[in-house]
């Protein structure tokens, strides 16, 4: 029986390696390839993930906030930097860390523009996100003339590229939608650049996007979800392999009897003579109250075993009934053959909110390739 320390997420970059090359392999080579590395790259490592990537050839990275870009930069990372979220309140540090600002409104616009002037910047890249449906962040079709103006008369920043981004790629019931999308963003991206001399990266895409839309794909695809290991689609998630596993081990075993009941609020009632293991992960650690009370489960030497009662913050139990265990092995909560998306389905969400959500106090431990 396997032994365990503690609770870790490992990461495994050989997984990583295998997702990043089937993307590629869905479009054409001159295709530029982003990689979404924000949230802490989907809750695994972003300065481990972005490593590998930049190593497996990645040509550009997108975080969501300054921060996330300034750690990578403070950790070697020097490919391209797309900020997705700024506000204006950080435009100077954008500057002096070498990121991207995405530049989705009119007041952002004018305000990179000042601070570009200020610090005496020329021809610093800059993202144009269209609104084409999502109704998040970006312009909209009327405005595209006013980008137009604006980004002619100052020399200060340049057009690196100009994207969009799609409400329901996943969904082929919302296909007419997306196409729709794709045709409005060609339109305005064509009204905005039709002069200029240098043609920007162009996107829209991104992972349901390249497996679905792939002639989509335009200058550049960004990928998130797909790099970790998640094709938003049961026939497409086979060729793909989650990143992260996260590991505990079984802290104590106890015998109960009919009338005992376990944990918090006594929201289980043992009825028969049941086995319980206590485990070191709790919600504090990424483990929602909604996995309680039999949701979800785990696997000890490979058998189920659903979680009994509540949730605690940092434990949780499970009933072990029947199951060969011990006090030392080891436990899967999630990964490897037992795939993520269910154990996300058990609490009625979806890949990327389960493991985005693994906090950072749990321990990486990185699998090379
Ligand atoms: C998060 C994000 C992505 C990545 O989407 P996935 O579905 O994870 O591939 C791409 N573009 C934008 C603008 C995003 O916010």
């Amino acid at each position: 029986m396997p032994e365990a320390k503690e609770t870790v997420l490992e990461i495994d970059l050989g997984a990583l390696a295998h997702n990043y090359r089937y993307l590629r392999s869905k479009i054409d080579k001159e295709v530029k390839f982003l990689s979404v590395v924000k949230a802490f790259a989907y809750g695994n490592d972003s300065v481990i993930i972005a490593r590998k990537l930049e190593e497996l050839g990645t040509d550009y990275f997108a975080v969501a906030y300054v921060e996330e870009g300034v750690h990578l930069r403070k950790n070697g990372i020097t490919k391209p930097i797309l900020v997705l979220h700024p506000q204006f309140t950080h435009f100077e540090e954008i500057i002096e860390n070498c990121l991207e600002p995405n530049i989705y409104s009119e007041k952002i616009l004018r305000s990179f523009i000042q601070t570009a002037e200020r610090l005496k910047q020329k021809d610093y890249p800059v993202h144009i996100k269209f609104n084409t449906g999502l109704n998040r962040l970006g312009f909209d079709d009327h405005e595209v003339q006013l980008v137009r103006k604006l980004t002619a008369e100052t020399s200060t920043i340049k057009i690196a590229s100009v994207f969009s981004h799609l409400a329901a790629s996943e969904d082929w019931k919302e296909r007419d939608f997306t196409v729709g999308q794709i045709d409005l963003f060609r339109k305005m991206t064509w009204e905005l650049i039709k002069d200029m001399d240098r043609e920007p990266l162009l996107h829209i895409c991104n992972t349901s996007g390249v497996i679905n839309y792939p002639k989509a794909a335009f200058s550049m695809v960004r990928s998130g979800i797909g790099l970790y290991g998640f094709g938003n689609d049961k026939t497409v998630d086979p060729y793909l392999r989650p990143v992260s596993t996260l590991k505990t081990i079984i802290s104590q075993i106890r015998k109960l009897d009919k009338g005992d009941t376990v944990g918090y609020n006594r929201s289980f009632k043992v009825e028969k003579p049941t086995r319980i293991a206590t485990l070191p992960v709790g919600h504090a650690d990424g483990i929602n109250r909604i996995y309680g009370n039999g949701r979800a489960g785990v696997y000890i030497n490979g058998s189920y075993a659903p979680i009994a009662g509540n949730v605690c913050m940092d434990i949780i139990m499970v009933d072990v009934t029947g199951i060969d265990c011990h006090e030392g092995d080891e436990v899967i909560v999630f990964g490897g053959p037992h795939h993520p998306v269910k154990f996300a389905e058990a609490g009625g969400t979806i890949s990327y909110e389960l493991i985005t959500g693994i906090q950072r106090r749990v321990t990486r431990k990185v699998i090379p390739e």
